[in-house]
């Protein structure tokens, strides 16, 4: 039976997200968050966009180091020959791309103007996708952008050609959220069934369908015998009304009525990250969780009714599908009221020692602790905003790869 796996794009669709964006060391925080879960694959940004070169190839090497391990880290390039080679040469260790390209004639008139054919769409990503095998790449997916307003035989016809020159995978984008759970599993039992190759769910929520969509998507894609790959973010941030939400996709899959039975994830997730991971995004997006978003929302086992109440303290499932404990909720939190002594880019050692020193960080000499302090004060300048206990302790730990993170150096 062919599988779920998980593939999130927070930090490349999260972060186009208009009015937001992460530092580098939130973009790795998040990544090594990811890990933790169990998520496949973390398309981890633009390898053709100069000033994430470091980043990238940084978070490659913390997945040699065996830090960010199991996970795959997959790079978002155009799907152009050109772009292919400026990603192998800005980044030489990638290894998992996903190649895009727009393939609807709402966008060969629109966007392209007439200048291509469809046939010409196919040629250019074919010619892509052999760039890349020739350079190294390991695993491919081919985007067809704005998918869902593209005819069945023209993605069927992209996606063979794909597959003959060696991609792993035809993502099929619902670029602007206009499918609904009945037309997306129609398309992806089609795809699946007439291409034979795995299917990527990649869902917007402008119909406020994304998590729906994605799990009919996952349905007819494994329906059509084809392992699928459903496209998340963190809280569902994403471009306009956002993605398919992390959490509520997995809890969707595995807890909505007799999905699981049939339909089972390609590896085991573990929940129990789920706060964790979704506080830390509200934080570096600066943008609140909702109270009613499921699983992680402030009001997510919330009951206040007399009979839901009573009902909850009874019996928790008479009330609720899936326990706090499960996502990793319930330990108090503790809120500092007092003296309270934060890193900053002005920090001096003192204070930075104490805070360390509260998290049983010890340096080894003054000058050991002046140089984790430096990058502290460097990742400030870029978050603006106090760092996290677990970024602190990153830093500390790896502070060669902090120093990669936190370099930008514009006109080379
Ligand atoms: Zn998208």
């Amino acid at each position: 039976m062919p599988k779920i796996y998980f593939l999130d794009v927070t930090n490349r669709d999260g972060v186009q997200t208009a009015k937001l964006g992460l530092s580098k060391l939130e973009k790795t925080m998040i990544n090594i968050y990811l890990n933790e879960m169990g998520v496949f694959q973390s398309e981890f940004g633009f390898p053709t966009t100069r000033h994430e070169s470091l980043y990238l190839k940084a978070n490659l090497e913390l997945a040699e180091m065996g830090v960010l391990q199991p996970i795959r880290l997959g790079g978002w390039i155009r799907a152009i020959s050109n772009d292919v080679e400026t990603a192998f040469k800005l980044v030489p260790g990638i290894r998992h791309l996903n190649l895009s390209i727009s393939t609807s004639d709402q966008m060969l008139k629109g966007k392209f103007q007439g200048r291509k054919k469809k046939d010409d769409l196919i040629s250019e990503m074919v010619a892509a996708v052999d760039a890349a095998k020739a350079l190294g790449a390991e695993s491919i997916g081919v985007n067809a952008e704005d998918a869902s307003r593209t005819g069945l035989d023209f993605l069927i016809k992209f996606g063979l050609a794909a597959k003959e020159h060696g991609a792993d995978r035809l993502r099929y984008c619902d670029t602007l959220g206009y499918d609904n759970p009945f037309t997306i599993y129609e398309t992806t039992r089609a795809l699946a069934e007439n291409i034979g190759m795995a299917i990527e769910i990649h869902c917007h929520g402008d119909l406020g369908m994304a998590v729906g969509n994605s799990i009919a998507g996952a349905k007819g894609t494994i329906d059509g015998g084809q392992d699928v790959y459903v496209n998340t973010t963190v809280n569902g941030i994403g471009e306009r009304a956002g993605n398919a939400d992390l959490v509520a996709v997995i809890l969707a899959v595995t807890k909505s009525k007799g999905f699981a039975v049939k339909y089972q994830l390609g590896n085991p997730i573990d929940l129990s990250k789920s706060a964790k991971i979704a506080e830390f995004a509200s934080y570096a997006f600066g943008v609140d969780i909702p109270m009613n978003q499921p699983g992680v929302g402030a009001n997510a086992f919330a009951h206040s009714s007399g009979i839901h109440a009573d009902g909850v303290l009874k019996d928790p499932e008479n009330y609720e599908l899936y326990s706090f404990e499960e996502l990793g909720r319930g330990e108090p939190v503790k809120v500092e009221t007092g003296r309270e002594i934060i890193a900053g880019q002005y920090s001096g050692i003192s204070g930075f020692s104490h805070i360390m020193g509260k998290m049983d960080v010890k340096f080894a000499d003054r000058e050991e602790a002046s140089e984790i302090l430096e990058l502290v004060r460097y990742a400030n300048v870029e978050s603006q905003k106090p760092l996290v206990g677990e970024e602190l302790l990153f830093i500390a730990k790896y502070p060669k790869i902090a120093k990669k993170l936190l370099t930008l150096i514009p006109l080379e």
